[in-house]
């Protein structure tokens, strides 16, 4: 081993397991390491890494044009775990009633999944009941267009060990596609000079999940992304994040020298992905939830977003320092993006 890839490995490294505790990854970060805070903040908490080693990169910077014009104007309204019990029904009521009455009122809603409280490992008669809650809260309290993605918790029955459900017709993500209204598990489509790209994160493994891309998806998504016009611009929205920073704070540990993460907490194709969208210059934003908190980074010219949960620690108030929340994002004409977190009056 040289001394400089020695240098680089000892600088880069941290681990990132498998729900069963295989190690999906490894990346390790020198904990000698002296950023300066400046070049912190100019680079992003992980373009950082890349600027500490010189890395030559193409991927062009996120420049916002002084005469852009904004095109969409989006409420993302996620991890809502909605249930019949108090306070779910009235909280997603008054976080619906708190975007649609903004100032600025948004064109309309993105969801990236886990609409329901669970339905991964509870019983159908449940199951009904929550989507029931889901469908009718969005008849009576919202007027919006609105965007799905399937979240694991909207899967049923992948962690039951019932092999008698299995032949169900509603197992797995068909209900929830059902439910709705999707054209299939993933889909893409057009608005206003943007191509939206809507993924399905969970890949389910025995009794379990992870996140990641199924090969057929996985070919989809280079397909349509290879018949998107290089000027028009890219948004990717998945239920799990693809890279994210608040996933260090969800459950994953320290041990040793490493990071242990889990494979069901970020993308474990992440580099694959990354690598595809490096190929695409005009991807230049992703979206997704899961975490129930809020982050924020830009990585090789894509700005990737955590944005929270309307539902906040599951309808019980704030989730470390976040409560329940939606966002707001503003799309231009010029590929850039504004994202603004709002905090609602859940109680009301
Ligand atoms: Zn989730």
């Amino acid at each position: 081993m040289s001394a400089f890839s020695f240098l680089i490995e000892s600088l880069l490294r941290f681990k990132i397991y498998h729900f069963d505790n295989t190690p999906l990854f490894t990346l390790a970060v020198n904990p000698y390491m002296n950023f300066s805070r400046k070049k912190f903040l100019q680079a992003g908490t992980l373009g950082v890494l890349g600027s500490a080693l010189s890395l030559k990169s193409e991927a062009e910077p996120l420049i916002v044009s002084p005469k852009r014009k904004r095109v969409l104007r989006v409420a993302h309204l996620t991890d809502i775990h909605v249930q019949p019990a108090s306070p779910a029904p009235h909280g997603f009521a008054a976080a619906l009633h708190a975007a649609q009455n903004l100032a600025d009122k948004p064109d309309m809603i993105f969801s990236t999944g886990d609409c329901i409280m669970d339905s991964m490992s509870t019983h159908k008669d449940t199951v009904a009941k929550e989507w029931e809650v889901w469908n009718s809260t969005l008849k009576n309290e919202n007027s919006l267009e609105m965007v799905h993605c399937i979240g694991n918790h909207d899967i049923w029955g992948i962690t039951m060990p019932h092999a008698t459900i299995v032949h169900d017709k509603h197992y797995g993500k068909q209900w929830a596609v059902e439910e709705l209204k999707l054209k299939h598990r993933y889909y893409s489509f057009d608005k206003n000079g943007w191509h939206f790209i809507v993924l399905d994160s969970t890949y389910p493994v025995t009794f379990s999940y992870i996140a990641q891309l199924d090969d057929e998806q996985f070919e989809w998504l280079k397909d349509d992304l290879s018949k998107v016009a290089p000027s028009t611009f890219v948004c990717v929205l998945s239920h799990i994040p693809i890279i994210g920073v608040s996933v260090f704070f969800d459950g994953a540990k320290v041990k040793g020298n490493c990071w242990h993460v889990s494979g069901s907490d970020m993308h474990r194709d992440a580099a694959k992905l990354k690598n595809l969208f490096y190929q695409h210059k005009n991807v230049k934003l992703c979206l997704s939830s899961h975490i129930h908190l809020v982050d924020q980074l830009e990585y090789l010219g894509v700005k990737y977003l955590c944005n929270g949960a309307v539902c906040g620690a599951w309808w019980a108030g704030t989730n470390q320092e976040f409560p329940p929340a939606f966002a707001t994002i503003d799309f231009y004409d010029d590929g850039s993006s504004e994202n603004e977190i709002h905090y609602y009056d859940w109680k009301a």
